[in-house]
């Protein structure tokens, strides 16, 4: 069993030219490289060994190719292998039905990552600050919060910079054990499925549903045109295909959006509280888009609970019932119409964003649940208080940022809306 330990990145200005510079070394020797792989025939081996063989190059590279010799010896390695996985993935989509051509070169948009193999890395401290210290790069200030344990053996290590500009390094380690989760979690949100909303969560973010304006207008005109067409000719069943692709496009779209959703939630935190869902409440609502908001959530709640195992992050479902009229602060639960948007206690005077109020509550059940102790952050009102009260102060994510630009985006693409 493969698990990633991702953790986040700090590198200072001059680093990140350094990093940046490395990482286009690579791409510019994958390129060389993948140009050097397709004149060798198909019949001299296996993939493998035919992206080997011009593996092998590598030393006789170095003698004309000054910047090969700035790379550590595994991360030049690693990016000529990574022709082998480009392959295999362009065979996979191949066989999945995708119309696919040859491998191409990778501009540097496209190559985000280089790649320490079995060694040349490892954690350590300066002035008292974590840092990662990568063998002919440099030693990175490092968010290490998260343990990783000494019975798994790190296979790999990837320094990816996303399309925010953040850096992160990603541990491969292979062990038979699922990560240790931390006893002391630091990070902890809980998330509440609104109603309104797509999902509202303890740190003030609401992630709005996802837009798929355009894909609907454009299955409302497919459609349209198919019913136009004489039923079963030919013209009519290359028209249905269409349809049947934008349903596709949809879904994945839609599919595409809850990985990365679900991905930050299990790698930015250490505890992620969700309600259990509710299968009573699914029955008693009617309609269609209630039906697929739910079972989007169930889709999510999947991915949420998988990841998080292997994230090593604690995963808690909640009693959804009463999240909503229970106080935060003092606990006393008040009846609220589904049109009032405010928590506004009238036992303590707590006042915050319902859907926030209600995150709240799943978290701290969360808290319980898990035996981790008494959630802090219940009690501070002040704390609490700002991020919440005024209807306009929490973040609303533009989903269609967080899809475009990967996971780690959330907080970033929040930012940027303001
Ligand atoms: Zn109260």
């Amino acid at each position: 069993m493969y698990y990633a330990y991702r953790y986040r990145l700090h590198p200072t200005e001059s680093q990140r030219e350094t990093l940046d510079s490395h990482r286009d070394t690579c791409r510019q020797l994958y390129n060389h490289a993948l140009n050097k792989f397709e004149q060798i025939p198909q019949s001299a081996g296996t993939l493998n060994q035919r992206v080997r063989q011009v593996r092998g190059q590598l030393p006789d590279l170095k003698d004309w190719w000054d910047d090969l010799n700035d790379l550590y010896s595994t991360v030049a390695q690693a990016a000529v292998m990574r022709i082998e996985d480009s392959i295999k993935a362009l065979s996979q989509l191949k066989q999945n039905g995708y119309n696919v051509g040859s491998l191409n070169w990778k501009a540097p948009s496209e190559f985000r990552s280089l790649t320490y193999v079995q060694s040349g890395f490892e954690f350590d401290k300066k002035n008292g600050q974590t840092v990662l210290s990568l063998s002919k790069l440099a030693d990175i200030p490092i968010s290490h919060h998260r343990k990783i344990p000494d019975d798994v053996t790190v296979k790999e290590v990837s320094i990816k910079k996303e399309r925010t500009g953040e850096w992160y390094a990603s541990f491969a380690v292979e062990g038979k054990e699922e990560p240790v989760k931390p006893e002391n979690p630091d990070r902890c949100v809980g998330i509440d499925v609104g109603i309104l909303k797509y999902a509202h969560d303890t740190d003030g973010r609401a992630v709005g549903s996802l837009d798929l304006q355009d894909e609907r207008k454009r299955l409302k005109r497919e459609q349209r045109s198919l019913s136009r067409k004489q039923h079963g000719s030919n013209n009519w069943e290359k028209q249905r295909l269409r349809v049947a692709e934008c349903h596709q496009r949809v879904r994945r779209k839609r599919h595409d959006f809850l990985h990365k959703l679900s991905n930050y939630y299990a790698t930015e935190y250490d505890v992620v509280a969700v309600e259990e869902l509710n299968v009573k409440s699914m029955l008693e609502s009617a309609g269609n888009s209630q039906n697929t908001a739910l079972a989007a959530w169930d889709t999510f709640r999947t991915m949420l609970e998988y990841k998080c195992k292997r994230e090593g992050t604690h995963f808690v479902e909640v009693e959804p019932a009463g999240t909503t009229k229970q106080c935060a602060s003092c606990g006393v639960a008040s009846d609220k119409p589904l049109w009032v948007r405010e928590h506004s206690c009238p036992a303590c005077g707590f006042e915050m964003d319902r859907d926030a109020n209600a995150a709240l509550n799943i978290l701290s059940r969360g808290f319980e649940k898990l035996e981790l102790g008494q959630f802090e952050g219940t009690t501070p009102v002040e704390t609490a208080l700002p991020m919440f009260t005024s209807s306009g102060a929490s973040d609303v994510v533009d989903t269609k940022r967080v899809v475009e630009t990967g996971s780690p985006t959330l907080k970033k693409g929040a930012q940027a809306a303001e």
